[in-house]
């Protein structure tokens, strides 16, 4: 890419160029619009209004590349710098856009993270350039990292799939030999096991990831809720020879409800014991506590296993993050666990967070914001009262002035 551009496109929105550019944009900052009128009134307004509205950052510049006109969005844009508009070549693109009447654009270049202003150098009414820039950067991570999640999903399903495909083989050539067809056989459900929960975790996944919507908020009894998780796991903890704690210290004369996705709150509490159990030492012990904390509703789940280094705390929330992945890969997880707590977590207005000690063990703690009905009918009591008043003051009140 042209080396004046890439200058430009590695400040966000940094894309006005000239000498005294700057000076005269801050300018125009502090005079407001009206100075684009004072400045140039050949400059149709018609132009002007329309810029006005568009929802990116436009400035236009006169023939002699002197800007004329900011709109809102340059206007507040803070991260002009005098070094990053001082741009002769910059220029030269603009004064032959100018000349020549044919628009110059700059894609970003979706590789380079650096680079994620689009720019566009338009001629208008034969006089005036306009520069419109936006940046692109929030699309370009959106877009790559579903570009890296789809790579993940498709290489953490091909071994399952291909050790499928080969034991399946395995099976029919050892067709006489009973005892080695079992070995497979055990092989094979623990492949398609793995392929169940891979895509079970991906659908959860998903489901946690789209927003909560008015119908998917079922009245949730949080006590109920982890209860339930604690005996579903129970058997699991026993495989592992766990021992599995419920103590309940939250305050029994306040409800614990919370209005969301039953089976999604459900995934977020069950991922912290499998997790707990499955890195538990044998003979280990597994605390599930539950308490209120002002308006939120705390689930903690404690081990005593291993613990997770700081390095890692921060990334195991990330999809498919393993502290240890070729170990644990074959361990009965799938990597999306945490990442499903916290989306989940999140999308219901509470959180997942982490406490861990090598050696010493981890602690978890999820936060679910309590459903407060009285408080709720409180408030909406509150703004139907604050509706009637100003129903009332507004028919008495004389009609607003309009806007300037
Ligand atoms: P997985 O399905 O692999 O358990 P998670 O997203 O649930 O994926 O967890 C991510 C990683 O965090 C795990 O692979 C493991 O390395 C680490 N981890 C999660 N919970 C614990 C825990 N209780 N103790 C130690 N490490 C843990």
């Amino acid at each position: 890419m042209d080396p004046s551009l890439l200058v430009l496109a590695s400040t966000a929105l940094g894309a006005v160029a000239g000498a005294g550019v700057a000076v005269a944009i801050l300018g125009m900052r502090r005079a407001g619009r009206r100075r684009a009128a004072e400045l140039r009134p050949e400059l149709e307004e018609v132009a002007t209004t329309i810029l006005d509205e568009i929802d990116m950052f436009a400035v236009v510049l006169d023939s002699s590349l002197t800007p004329v006109y900011a709109n809102p969005i340059a206007r507040q844009e803070r991260h002009i710098s005098d070094d990053d508009i001082r741009d002769p070549d910059f220029l030269l693109r603009v004064r032959r856009v100018m000349t020549t009447g044919v628009p110059d654009t700059h894609e970003p270049d979706p590789t380079d993270p650096s680079d994620t202003v689009r720019i566009h150098i338009v001629r208008i009414q034969r006089r005036f350039a306009v520069i419109l820039a936006e940046d692109l950067g929030e699309e370009q991570r959106v877009n790559a990292m579903r570009r890296d999640f789809i790579a993940n999903v498709s290489h953490e399903l091909k071994t399952p799939i291909a050790a499928i495909g080969l034991l399946s083989e395995a099976v029919q050539q050892a067709a006489d030999e009973p005892a080695v067809v079992l070995d497979f056989a055990k092989s094979l459900v623990k492949e398609s096991r793995r392929l169940g929960e891979l895509s079970r975790d991906i659908i959860q996944l998903s489901e946690a990831q789209s927003a909560l919507r008015p119908e998917d908020r079922e009245s949730v009894s949080l006590r109920n809720l982890v209860r339930s998780e604690v005996e579903s796991h129970r058997e699991f903890a026993v495989q592992h020879g766990i021992e599995l704690v419920v103590t309940d210290e939250s305050d029994q004369d306040r409800d614990a409800v919370i209005l969301g996705r039953p089976a999604s709150l459900g995934a977020a509490v069950a991922n912290l014991l499998s997790n707990a159990i499955r890195h538990s030492p044998d003979g280990g012990r597994v605390g599930v506590g539950m308490t209120i904390r002002r308006r939120s509703f705390i689930v903690t789940v404690t081990d005593q296993g291993a613990g997770i280094a700081p390095e890692h705390q921060s990334r195991i929330f990330e999809r498919f993050y393993r502290v240890d992945g070729a170990r644990t890969r074959g361990d009965g997880g799938t990597g999306l666990g945490l990442s499903i707590a916290r989306h989940t977590m999140r999308a219901h207005g509470g959180d997942v967070d982490v406490w861990s000690q090598p050696g010493v063990g981890s602690s978890f703690t999820l936060a679910f914001p309590l459903h407060d009905p009285e408080g709720s009918a409180k408030s909406s009591k509150r703004a139907k009262k604050a509706r009637r008043s100003t129903r009332g003051s507004a028919e008495t009140a004389p009609a607003p002035e309009p806007a300037p």
